[in-house]
């Protein structure tokens, strides 16, 4: 538990945020209280939180506006990508570079510099074009590739150490219809299917990569999962379906320390996806899912999420290592996505140095 001193939520207008955060700096400087920023609280680690400090809510800083002409979400950093999808839904736009859920907000994703599972992209650092920055002197310094370039890379994925990201200006993309595809390899044929179905294929968007984690046949199979381009104009973005989230939370959580929910999910989620194959969806529906569909509910445990980014030509030595690594832990493995992340040319502490596979591992441990 960390005590702190207090959390100040800040204004949702520009001209109020800019007042404010000046005046809360001005005190924190006078009474040598440290200040953290919080997007929607989804990151571990001291940097989110300091002891005795003072906890900036940025929530309900969410303005925004879009440039159709040249595709420019101009968004406050407290915004969520949900509340992106939605504003951009009716423009017909969608986000270009966003993790696999849209609980996130734009300033806490700048901050880890998060990849998605969009194909071949490099991460959110590749879409983003520029942002204000409030520094600790309180001044508002623009940062793009051209200007202010250090602090421009250093920001991204730079934890929110280096100042407050006020507005940020993305790239954004066409919102598409797509189509879902699905094959079951063994891990030894990934890299290979993947070039030829995935990479040497225009049309396809978005893919992410399962691997079998239950005992019996531990690593030994995988999925690919892909969305085509298809020419059909998008329907309007659904709203959430509860009952089928519920649905799929439980089949999710029903893996927590069970071989049984482990090997459940697996066939279901094969036998859904042999039904689904074809099956279009847009862009911004797939991209609008929320952490709680995988929310852990149970107190006397927690979920960890790690991710591990393998050059492709380690990918298969990597997998046969983890089959050694990770059984007869005192942790349980509940999933493994695979994503293509492409290198990252802007942020200071880049984590695809180049093109890697990026592997995301979820845990959960029990508490003491
Ligand atoms: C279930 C789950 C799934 C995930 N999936 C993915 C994934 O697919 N891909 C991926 O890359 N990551 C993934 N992550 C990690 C996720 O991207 C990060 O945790 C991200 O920071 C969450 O955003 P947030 O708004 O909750 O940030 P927060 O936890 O609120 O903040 C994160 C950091 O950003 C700083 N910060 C926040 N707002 C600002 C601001 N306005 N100015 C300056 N600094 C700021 C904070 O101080 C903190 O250091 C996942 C995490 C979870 C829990």
């Amino acid at each position: 538990m960390t005590k702190i001193d207090s959390i100040i939520n800040v204004p949702n207008s520009k001209n109020k945020i800019i007042i404010q955060l000046k005046k809360i700096l001005d005190y924190s400087k006078t009474n040598k209280i440290s200040i953290s920023i919080a997007g929607a609280r989804h990151s571990m680690g001291g940097h989110t939180m300091y002891p005795n400090g003072i906890i900036l809510n940025m929530r309900p800083y969410k303005e925004m506006t879009i440039d159709t002409i040249n595709n420019i979400l101009t968004i406050g950093s407290g915004a969520l990508w949900e509340d992106a999808i939605n504003y951009l839904d009716k423009f017909h736009k969608s986000i270009a570079v966003m993790q696999a859920f849209s609980s996130f907000s734009i300033g806490g994703s700048i901050s880890v510099n998060g990849h998605g599972w969009q194909k071949d992209s490099p991460p959110i650092s590749s879409s983003i074009i520029s942002f204000t920055l409030m520094n600790y002197k309180g001044e508002i310094l623009n940062c793009s590739r051209t200007e202010n370039k250090e602090l421009f890379s250093l920001v991204i994925g730079g934890y929110g150490l280096f100042g407050i990201i006020l507005d940020v200006k993305l790239e954004v993309v066409d919102n598409e219809t797509l189509q879902f595809k699905y094959i079951r390899l063994t891990p030894e044929n990934y890299v290979e299917y993947y070039q030829k179905l995935i990479s040497d294929n225009p049309k396809v968007k978005l893919v992410f990569g399962r691997l079998r984690i239950s005992n019996k046949h531990f690593l030994e199979e995988v999925t690919l999962n892909y969305f085509e381009k298809i020419k059909k104009k998008p329907k309007k973005i659904p709203p959430h379906n509860k009952k089928n989230e519920s649905s799929k939370r439980l089949v999710f959580r029903s893996t927590a320390n069970s071989e049984y929910g482990k090997r459940l999910r697996w066939d279901l989620e094969n036998g859904m996806n042999k039904i689904l194959i074809n099956e279009t969806f847009t862009r911004n529906n797939l991209l609008n899912d929320n952490v709680s569909l995988i929310e852990n509910k149970d107190k006397t445990s927690t979920d960890i999420l790690q991710e591990y980014f393998i050059p492709e030509r380690h990918f298969k030595q990597y997998i046969d290592k983890l089959k050694d690594v990770l059984p007869n832990k005192h942790i349980d493995l509940l999933n493994i996505t695979i994503r293509s992340v492409y290198k990252d040319n802007d942020s200071y502490l880049n984590f695809a140095k180049e093109k890697v596979f990026g592997f995301v591992f979820l845990f959960n441990q029990k508490k003491k």
